[in-house]
């Protein structure tokens, strides 16, 4: 197909029966951009790859490949290099000949042969002494990378990802997943990326795409969507967060008064746009580590319930009322009773 720029999805829906998998997702991804597709299980993330990948006809909507649509265009003929979750190796064949088969359909980039394609592969996966292994005798991880070390055989033009990391444990995950930025980076290849976690798109995304219910919640570097939420869900899902609803009650210059439940909070969430008119009702959210003992704005009492040891921190979960916040703080807190509070330019609109 020629030299790929970006990837974009117009208005894309595709329903299976009676299950809209996809309702309207519009995307446009960069040239050379790592991206990820992230959500709660069944909001369409693999839907998604399968359709950029040509596995899945959408029902209705465009994908473009470098501005041209590929409605009708075969995956083989997508350039694309795809690594499912279970990494579908063939058991008898050697690493070398498992990479190799990437370049059964397509030949080798730069007048390169098959064996001098496949050496550079497996040094790139730092796998050159494990060419003549067969699958089983290497570990989950080295087999994902013999699986990404395929897929990129023919130096696609865009290489999908689907939870490649899942089958793997926690220590493991991490590893591979700088190994896989690491090479996304070197090969300067456009990624689009699928993972239901929110703590792995934030890591390791240029940018990340937030599904819930077969759409695109928000679009946005990992920064933005953290620091940012544009909805609830999307404050919700990535990483923690203390949601209040309450009522507009004042305000003053750039601050806003919301009363939670008989309690006011100042808040100025630093838009240009002033949230809420009087009387309205607004949520708010304040992330754990932004919830402090000892701040003189926005107080409220809580009782702790549970502490949570986790090494650099120490994760509280307190009652506020007949709710429970979740705070984050590297002291240590003995006895039940604590005021905390907020600066009001920690709070986020909603
Ligand atoms: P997971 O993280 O669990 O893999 P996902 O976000 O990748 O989930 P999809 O696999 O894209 O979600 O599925 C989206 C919705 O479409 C789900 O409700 C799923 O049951 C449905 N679906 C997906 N593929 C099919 C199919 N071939 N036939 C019928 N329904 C399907």
């Amino acid at each position: 197909m020629g030299s790929v720029a970006d990837l974009e999805l117009a208005a894309v829906r595709k329903a299976f029966a009676d299950t809209v998998a996809l309702d309207g997702v519009t995307l446009d991804i960069a040239e050379g951009e790592f991206f990820t597709l992230v959500g709660p299980s069944g909001c369409g993330k693999t839907t998604t790859l399968r359709t950029i990948a040509g596995l899945e006809s959408p029902s209705s909507g465009t994908v473009r490949f470098g501005g041209e649509d590929v409605a009708g265009v075969p995956t083989e003929d997508r350039d694309v290099g795809i690594v499912f979750q279970n990494y579908a190796l063939f058991p008898h064949m050697s690493v070398r000949e498992n990479v190799a088969y990437g370049l059964k359909f397509a030949d080798p980039p730069d007048g390169q042969s098959v064996d001098e394609r496949v050496t550079d592969l497996l040094d790139l996966v730092d796998l050159s002494g494990m060419g003549d292994r067969e699958p089983d005798q290497l570990s989950g991880g080295q087999q994902q990378r013999v699986a990404l070390a395929r897929a990129l055989a023919p130096a696609p033009d865009v290489l999908l990802l689907d939870e490649p990391m899942s089958a793997l444990d926690a220590r493991l995950r991490e590893t591979l997943r700088r190994q896989v930025k690491r090479i996304q980076t070197e090969l300067g290849v456009t990624t689009v990326y699928v993972t239901h976690d929110q703590a792995e798109a934030l890591a390791i995304s240029d940018r990340l795409a937030v599904m819930s219910d077969g759409a695109v919640e928000q679009v946005g570097t990992p920064r933005e969507v953290y620091e940012r939420p544009a909805t609830e869900f999307v404050a919700s899902f990535v990483g923690e967060n203390n949601l209040f609803r309450g009522e507009v009650v004042g305000r003053d210059g750039d601050e806003t008064t919301v009363a939670v439940d008989g309690t006011e909070f100042r808040i100025d969430d630093g838009s240009r746009d002033r949230p809420g008119g009087a009387n309205d009702r607004l949520t708010f959210c304040v992330r754990p580590e932004d919830l402090t003992v000892g701040v003189e704005a926005n107080r409220f009492e809580v009782a702790v319930d549970t502490a949570e040891f986790l090494g650099e921190t120490t994760r509280y979960y307190a009652d506020w009322g007949d709710r429970t916040v979740v705070f984050r703080t590297p002291e240590a807190h003995d006895g039940d009773a604590l005021v905390l509070g907020f600066d009001p330019a920690d709070a986020r609109v909603l």
